[in-house]
């Protein structure tokens, strides 16, 4: 028998209504975490066992943070509600005629559906980029994106031939947006501060870092004072930026942009834009630019009892006519929104439209320098702002734990100038790389049995 027809949700029934959240993100958990146990059976299905905070993915990926900081187990996030289940499996698709979810361990009946499973990658349909370039939206990418910098420095050092050196130590960033300036800025302070104490044959004024945008400024969702601050920050920390820059192709060693200009290099960092991750068996008329179209109420229109929350809904309102920005804070205030007001919707009583409270914007770019745009048309930036961004990052982490161990990372992090992470755990190999095939992956197969 397959042993996959041996899996089974096991899940009771109950006389209560069941609600499905699926995803248990910054949307999902907020969500989880206000409804009513008493009222419904709670259902939490995520593709992974852990909630990831993204904000800091970059610091994974930069070696200042280790993965399991930023991470929690879902199960120990609500070992304490009462009759709610969590199973670690990918949704399928969704039948909204039988109200059913399928997932590989069989599917699932909701009486309320809450979609909270956030967004994936937006390569704009280049087929190269998708193929070549590294994302950076998961652990797992982080990861690859960790082992993929330490592999191309380890790679400078036993490479003789100067061209093939500088194509090695040449990374580029598409996409400047928070994620984009973030991670150059702390690459900078790699090549500043750690890489010449391990690497001291190598000369990492070679060492080129690129941040492109196909609009004219860096951080183009925040202000334009927060935008002119940042580029100057990353100037001087040697960042190569060009905005009003289109790629056009990649083929894993030449970058080739529209106008025709080339960037030999290994390493290419997609952080160009996300796009909602729709469920097959949604209707099409649902959607719009790859989000779910919802009312002010959380709910999709034209759906009686399923909901979006986050990056993956389209909430039209007065103030936000296009939606609001895909960042953690519409979604904490939707999940809390939409748990708090679940019993009233199922009884069919009035709710109060979702009001989103913008509490503004923060990007970091390194040691002491960070950007803030705040309620009130606040702009500011430098030593506070970079303040700021460290209490809030750290006061929204997942757990205590988390809080403590990254605390203590930053702290050592800013007394020894020091990235300590650089480690290769599971080496990197892109399809075609043969180097990284051979040198790195040898010693893992011996391991491996
Ligand atoms: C690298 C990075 C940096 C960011 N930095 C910031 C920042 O500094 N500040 C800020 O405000 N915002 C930031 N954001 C954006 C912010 O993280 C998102 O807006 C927020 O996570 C949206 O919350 P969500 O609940 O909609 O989705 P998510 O938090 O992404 O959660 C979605 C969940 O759904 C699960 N899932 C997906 N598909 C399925 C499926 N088919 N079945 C089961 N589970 C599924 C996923 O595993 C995930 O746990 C960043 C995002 C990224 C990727």
């Amino acid at each position: 028998m397959d042993p996959l027809q041996q899996l089974i949700l096991n899940i009771p029934d109950t006389a209560k209504p069941r609600v499905v959240v699926v995803g248990g993100g910054f949307g999902g958990i907020n969500a989880v975490k206000h409804l009513d146990s008493n009222k419904f059976q709670v259902v939490l299905l995520d593709k992974h066992n852990y909630n990831s905070f993204w904000p800091l993915l970059y610091q994974v990926a930069t070696a200042g943070l280790q993965a399991e900081t930023i991470a929690g187990p879902l199960r120990r996030e609500f070992n304490k509600k009462k009759d709610f289940y969590f199973r670690p499996l990918k949704v399928l698709s969704v039948d909204v005629t039988t109200q059913t979810l399928t997932t590989l361990a069989g599917p699932l009946h909701y009486d309320h559906l809450i979609l909270a499973n956030g967004s994936k990658s937006n390569f704009f349909g280049n087929k190269s980029m998708q193929q070549y370039a590294l994302g950076l939206k998961s652990i797992p990418d982080a990861l690859n994106l960790r082992s993929q910098l330490i592999q191309a420095f380890e790679r400078a050092e036993m490479t003789p031939d100067p061209e093939e050196r500088a194509r090695v130590l040449t990374l580029v960033l598409v996409g400047a947006g928070p994620t984009g300036v973030e991670t150059a800025g702390a690459l900078a302070e790699l090549r500043r501060y750690s890489l010449p104490k391990d690497y001291p044959h190598i000369d990492f004024s070679q060492m080129k870092i690129y941040l492109l945008d196909g609009l004219d400024r860096v951080l183009p969702p925040m202000s334009p004072k927060a935008s002119a601050k940042a580029q100057r920050y990353l100037e001087n920390m040697g960042i190569i930026i060009k905005t009003s820059t289109m790629v056009e192709s990649y083929d894993g060693a030449v970058l080739t942009m529209k106008g025709g200009e080339q960037i030999q290099t290994y390493s290419v960092i997609w952080s160009a834009g996300v796009t909602g991750d729709i469920l097959d068996g949604l209707k099409p008329e649902w959607t719009e630019k790859g989000r779910l179209l919802t009312d002010e109420q959380c709910r999709i229109i034209g759906a009686n009892n399923i909901f979006a929350i986050g990056d993956i809904a389209l909430m039209k309102t007065k103030d936000y006519p296009k939606g609001h920005p895909g960042l953690a804070q519409p979604a904490m205030q939707m999940g809390k929104y939409l748990g708090k007001n679940m019993e009233a919707l199922h009884q069919g009583r009035p709710v109060k439209p979702f009001k989103y409270f913008d509490k503004g914007s923060l990007a970091t770019i390194g040691r002491g320098k960070a950007v803030a745009d705040l309620p009130g048309n606040l702009h500011f930036g430098g030593r506070i702002a970079w303040y700021i961004w460290l209490f809030v990052h750290i006061s929204f982490l997942i757990s205590f734990r988390n809080k403590l161990l990254v605390f203590a990372n930053w702290v050592w992090n800013y007394f020894t100038f020091d990235k300590a992470n650089r480690l290769i755990i599971r080496p990197y190999v892109r399809r075609g790389d043969t180097v990284a095939q051979e040198v790195f992956t040898v010693n893992e197969q011996e391991g491996g049995k």
